[in-house]
């Protein structure tokens, strides 16, 4: 059975050779005779693994070491809830950028915590536009603010991202980590889901600056704290080992492609064929424009509905799975993340050309 082009959003496609190593260690792990998921999380083993997997991200981002590098669980939405309960002071406030679906999320959680004040917003812009960094202006006095470089719903990107935030930045990467560098030294906080760019579901990195981990006061339980996961390193409580695991293959495998720069090279190449395409011809009509597009997942409808229905048909079976558009928007998105290989670019263009050419 061949591997089809899966174009999903997340969970979203894992390179092929980090499946294969996976499967060649799945039942004995370093001669141990067991899996990785059934040993101990505090053993040899599995200790090398994790080591691996922080030292990877370290190498690949240039993280510091007055930043911690965490494996916690909960996936991304747990970290909307995580940030506000750590970092909101009593009668404090933070700044949110409202740039779409996933911003929204968090902007509706800090709000059972604390205050929040919205600088900027693109929600009368239906979320297709991102902000200029000339139209943020963030207050000093706020406990933090926030981003989500790139909305992975909308199909939206940050052309630039802020350089000298007057308080801590945080910033979802969930759908941008690792596709492009960035300098970790600008922010406070970077958190992912890591099934977008690094790994299986369940899974959050957090890249935290070590005195923002120690500010949550005592009111917050134990578990949500961030100092507790620094102390004792992502082994607080028992991590999701296997998700670890495949983290480590996952960025053992992009250092092999030369890191972050040979990807974003890739990315950018990705991208403009597959824009390219879309701007030829009014068949396709993609939602965002100019210097806002996402590289990473890339939305566009089609006259009416029933035939963004039929492409999204005809294109599964022929191969290419996971093109429909986000429930809450509809339409159609190609999510193309790292491991997401380039001749499946090129054969979707292919197979779009031809669609065009029999309902066009
Ligand atoms: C997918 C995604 C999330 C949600 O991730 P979960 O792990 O399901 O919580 C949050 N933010 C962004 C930008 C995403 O792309």
């Amino acid at each position: 059975m061949a591997r089809i082009y899966n174009f999903c959003s997340g969970p979203a496609a894992l390179p092929l050779p980090v499946l294969e190593k996976a499967q060649a260690e799945l039942t004995d792990f370093q001669k141990s005779g067991m899996s990785v998921m059934e040993m101990s999380h505090r053993g040899k083993i599995f200790d090398e693994v994790i080591q691996k997997a922080e030292a990877n991200v370290r190498k690949l981002m240039s993280v510091t070491d007055d930043y911690s590098v965490l494996f916690l669980q909960g996936g991304a939405s747990q970290q909307f809830a995580i940030i506000p309960l750590n970092l909101m002071t009593q009668g404090g406030f933070a700044e949110y950028i409202d740039t779409g679906y996933w911003a929204d999320r968090a902007i509706k959680e800090a709000k059972v915590i604390g205050k929040v004040q919205i600088p900027w917003s693109g929600k009368d812009a239906n979320y297709l536009q991102a902000p200029n960094l000339k139209d943020i202006v963030f207050d000093s006095k706020a406990d933090y603010a926030y981003i989500c470089p790139n909305e992975t719903i909308s199909g939206l990107r940050w052309p630039e991202l802020p350089v000298d935030c007057p308080t801590h930045l945080c910033a979802d990467m969930s759908s941008y980590i690792m596709s492009e560098q960035i300098n970790v030294k600008r922010f406070g906080l970077i958190f992912a889901g890591a099934q977008k760019n690094l790994g299986p579901s369940g899974l959050a990195l957090v890249i935290i600056r070590k005195d923002l981990a120690e500010r949550a006061s005592e009111t917050v339980p134990i578990f949500f704290r961030y100092r507790t996961h620094m102390k004792e390193p992502s082994l607080y409580n028992t991590p999701n080992t296997w998700a670890v695991y495949l983290l480590q293959l996952v960025t053992d495998w992009l250092l092999e492609q030369g890191g972050i720069p040979a990807m974003k090279i890739i990315n950018e190449r990705k991208a403009k064929a597959l824009y390219d395409a879309l701007d030829a011809s009014n068949f396709w009509k993609p939602c965002v424009q100019g210097e806002a597009r996402s590289r990473m997942n890339i939305t566009w409808r089609m006259a009416t509905e029933e035939l963004e229905e039929e492409f999204v048909k005809t294109a599964k079976s022929a191969g290419f799975d996971g093109l429909k558009g986000h429930r809450s928007v509809g339409g159609i998105r190609a999510s193309i993340y790292n491991a997401f290989p380039e001749q499946g670019v090129r054969d979707l263009i292919a197979f779009m050309k031809e669609f065009e050419r029999k309902k066009g």
